[in-house]
């Protein structure tokens, strides 16, 4: 989709800080990080949120969670948050499917 933001990303058309890809992902760190390490995990192809994805492409969906443990463990934490928001009701503001992997700092349950 040539409006959408993450997939410009993933074309290269617009700039990011690539940590990790693999065949179907991409992970790149997040312009407003909310913890030491927050990187976002998107599909190559468009998907509008996790759901959407997980129904079109069961395999690019798991390849998202495998990326966002090895994105973790390269970057040296054991523990970590993975974070799929799905609506803008629960603060989804880029309607590309994207796993948030934030680690680095204490965190707290539930979120805000
Ligand atoms: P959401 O709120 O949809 O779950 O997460 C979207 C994330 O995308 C936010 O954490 C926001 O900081 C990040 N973001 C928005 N625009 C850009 C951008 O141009 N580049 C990068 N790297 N991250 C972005």
């Amino acid at each position: 989709m040539e409006d959408c933001l993450f997939c410009r990303i993933v074309a290269g058309e617009i700039p990011a800080e690539i940590v990790h890809s693999t065949e179907r992902t991409v992970a790149f760190r997040d312009i407003n990080a909310q913890a030491p390490t927050h990187v976002l995990v998107v599909p190559k192809d468009h998907y509008a949120n996790a759901a959407e994805l997980a129904a079109g492409d069961p395999v690019a969906s798991a390849e998202l969670v495998s990326t966002a443990a090895a994105v973790a463990t390269a970057e040296g934490h054991d523990d970590y948050r993975l974070v799929f928001n799905t609506g803008a009701g629960v603060g989804q503001t880029v309607f590309h499917a994207h796993l948030h992997v934030l680690a680095g700092r204490s965190m707290t349950w539930p979120p805000g």
